[in-house]
């Protein structure tokens, strides 16, 4: 039997609303898979991988795969099109820097002397070791070789940094004085500490404090990834314990790091960015180095990074940074929540930080669950839901998402015929 032609399977699927030529281009991929020719499924999976705004009720706040710390919902989109003055001073009327306010913003937060942005924690970390250490070497405690997800491996790291790596100690335990000896062997190496984010060593332990490495008299870079702004966490009325074992930027530059690397979305609760905050000598010459160029994020970032970090310093990130809601939102708002949805059964449930962050750290938090696996059907909803399975049935966390979406998981469960389910 002949294939049909691709215009007729194209037109086939003109009611999925997609633009003239994915209809081709799925019609013709459609015709190569062979019978039954099933375009709809293949452009129905392809509309599954755009990106599009989702509601994360998987109770993992920091969610990788649903791009981390999801971010306010600024002016920023609101005029048909805008233009941003990334870099033009809007006082001289010249050319501006596009760094130099972010670091302006940083520094009453961090105590600073020069911060740089780029695109994420692995071109911050990958940008100091290209800057500072050139064909050099690094020295990297075993106890700290991270694999951060998604391939980012720091032997890896340093090795595409053009850095010879030099490890030092044991996975479980690494002393000043193995940092010493690497030292008077390969005079000149620096000192990478790497906050192993993801994964906790228990037991028989030992690593060395940025103080302490601070004394050694070579440079130190610290890649706190995850970590806080500050381990007070000023903008909270009071410490969030789960966050107490997190490194923080302000702390490991007052004992002595030379530059601290984080994400800027992580702990900070900001966009994807990367933070390298420190000696003004060292971030000016990451920022003068030719990777920069290739680092650097555009206006969009930059402009919400900007808006982040003026949340924190206003004193209002605990009620506009949506991290900090998340994390800070009391089990009897999340009940309210959860019985204002009205739907399934209000369980107890345990939330997680996520992104590697705080590992084996949990919030208490409030779900709903309803009776049976509903993930596929949640997630294709208008505007899709991502749950988690809870035994045979679905569970719904309500610490993840955003108060205002509660209106669209109620409609949501009452169009999957939710309401005909008992509920208590
Ligand atoms: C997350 C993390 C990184 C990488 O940051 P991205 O923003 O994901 O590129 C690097 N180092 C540590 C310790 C991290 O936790």
């Amino acid at each position: 039997m002949r294939p049909p032609s691709v215009d007729r399977l194209a037109r086939s699927i003109a009611h999925l609303g997609l633009p003239h030529a994915l209809s081709v281009s799925q019609a013709r991929l459609a015709i190569a898979e062979g019978p039954p020719y099933d375009v709809e499924r293949l452009a129905n999976e392809l509309m599954g991988r755009l990106p599009t705004r989702v509601i994360n009720a998987t109770g993992t706040i920091l969610h990788t795969n649903l791009a981390r710390a999801p971010i306010g919902t600024s002016d920023i989109n609101s005029p048909t099109f805008r233009a941003s003055n990334v870099e033009f001073d809007l006082t001289s009327g010249i050319r501006g820097n596009r760094n130099r306010p972010l670091s302006e913003l940083l520094q009453p937060l961090i105590d600073a002397e020069l911060s740089a942005v780029v695109n994420n924690g692995a071109s911050a970390l990958l940008l100091v070791l290209a800057t500072l250490a050139g064909s050099g070497s690094v020295i990297v405690s075993r106890g700290e070789m991270v694999e951060i997800g998604g391939g980012f491996r720091i032997p890896e790291v340093v090795g595409s940094s053009g850095c010879r790596l030099i490890e030092v100690g044991t996975t479980n335990r690494t002393r000043l004085s193995d940092y010493e000896q690497a030292l008077a062997a390969n005079p000149g190496a620096l000192i990478l500490k790497v906050h192993p984010s993801n994964y906790r060593i228990e037991g028989f332990t030992e690593q060395v404090p940025v103080n302490q490495l601070a004394g050694l008299g070579v440079p130190v870079i610290y890649d706190i990834g995850s970590g806080l702004l500050d381990s007070k966490m000023p903008w909270l009325k009071a410490p969030l314990s789960a966050l107490s074992q997190e490194p923080a930027v302000k702390q490991s530059l007052r004992d002595g790091a030379t530059v601290v690397t984080f994400s800027g979305d992580k702990l900070l609760g900001g966009p994807q960015a990367g933070l390298i905050a420190g000696d003004a000598k060292v971030v000016g010459a990451c920022l003068t180095h030719p990777l920069y160029r290739a680092l650097r994020p555009g206006s969009h970032i930059l402009e919400l990074l900007a808006d982040t970090l003026l949340r924190y310093l206003d004193g209002t990130a605990t009620t506009t940074i949506p991290l900090w809601q998340m994390l800070s939102v009391d089990i009897a708002q999340l009940k309210r929540r959860a019985e204002s949805v009205g739907l399934g059964r209000v369980v107890d449930s345990q939330a997680l930080i996520g992104a590697g962050s705080a590992p084996g750290a949990v919030l208490n938090s409030i779900g709903v669950v309803i009776e049976g696996d509903r993930r596929a059907e949640l997630r294709s909803q208008p505007t899709p839901i991502i749950a988690r399975a809870l035994g045979d049935d679905t569970l719904l966390d309500l610490r993840s998402y955003s108060p205002d979406d509660d209106h669209l998981v109620r409609r949501a469960l009452l169009e999957m015929g939710c309401d005909k389910e008992a509920t208590q």
